[in-house]
């Protein structure tokens, strides 16, 4: 409590009020802390800007997900509505076991917290990525996706998200069964966008597979099976961790055709440019200059392309 008086006796009149209007609600139980007779002896109805908005859990809005846009139940907690000229709104939605939502967008992108269970998600065309526990997801604006429950475990997540034009979401079809099971049906329905090997998938040759599957068949049939069948669904490490590694010792080998490939899954894997082009800068000092501004011609290449 002393350095609560403390930081209290640094802080400007207007400053205090503020802050003892933020405490009103507990100042029962929190008897040492220092308020000054002005702040408290006021009678008269503050402004509507200086009065806390605070509701209580039981005075929240708690509705099922429409049918027409989640499978399976799906209960949403309203905690932030948008407060001009604020346009962020969220809520905790929490999906049973198996309920996720249909493939949807966000205008200006949506923040995923996850704060119980565990879940997935996906980026269309992307790998189905599972979420636990204390996980964040940053979802891009205007990227389709879908969230949701793992098959037998539920899962809560905190989203937020800020409005464009009083839109926060565009929904669009909802997923087929293949889809949520990530069987290869689903795999190739949503794999326009994927550049990478993905485990076998009998209706679509693989990258190793068309790139010297008639050369090398046992090479090609190992990359799919082992390396990235196996070694890359490994859970040890998150698939962002592993396509940060690899990234790093391709550049560090100076290895410009693998690396083309692997810079366009590390961002399906979520890494950004931005940290892909700090990895290569990092490296010029553990792995030399050449092989860096090697790997910087290489990832101004891949960030062009379409
Ligand atoms: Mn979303």
């Amino acid at each position: 409590m002393k350095s609560v008086a403390a930081t209290f006796a640094t802080m400007s009149a207007a400053m205090v009020a503020a802050v003892v209007l933020s405490l009103s609600a507990c100042a029962q139980t929190r008897t040492g802390v220092a308020m000054t007779p002005a702040a408290l002896s006021s009678t008269a109805a503050p402004p509507s800007s200086t009065v806390v908005n605070l509701t209580r859990r039981e005075e929240r809005a708690v509705f099922d997900g429409s049918p027409d846009n989640f499978t399976g139940r799906v209960r949403v907690e309203m905690l932030l509505t948008a407060h001009s000229p604020d346009r962020t709104s969220g809520g905790s939605v929490t999906f049973e076991p198996g309920a996720h939502t249909a493939w949807h967008t966000h205008p200006l992108g949506q923040t995923l917290i996850v704060t119980s269970g565990v879940g997935r998600v996906q980026f269309w065309g992307g790998p189905m990525r599972e979420m636990r526990l204390g996980d964040v997801v940053w979802i891009p604006a205007n990227v389709k996706h879908w969230h949701g429950a793992v098959p037998k475990t539920s899962m809560t997540h905190i989203a937020i998200a800020e409005q464009l034009d009083g839109q926060s979401v565009a929904w669009l079809e909802k997923l087929s069964v293949a889809q949520y099971a990530g069987t290869p049906e689903g795999a190739a329905a949503a794999a326009t966008a994927v550049t990478m090997p993905t485990p076998a998938n009998p209706a679509q040759p693989s990258r190793a597979q068309q790139l010297f599957g008639d050369v090398a068949p046992g090479l090609a049939q190992l990359t799919d099976d082992v390396l990235f069948g196996n070694v890359w669904m490994r859970p040890g490490l998150s698939k962002r961790d592993r396509s940060l590694i690899t990234v790093s010792a391709l550049v560090a080998m100076n290895r410009p055709d693998q690396l083309r490939s692997h810079l366009a899954l590390a961002q399906q894997n979520g890494l950004t440019q931005e940290e892909l082009v700090e990895a290569i800068t990092h490296l010029a000092f553990y792995a030399g200059w050449p092989s860096a501004v090697s790997g910087a011609l290489v990832a101004k290449e891949v960030f062009k392309a379409p």
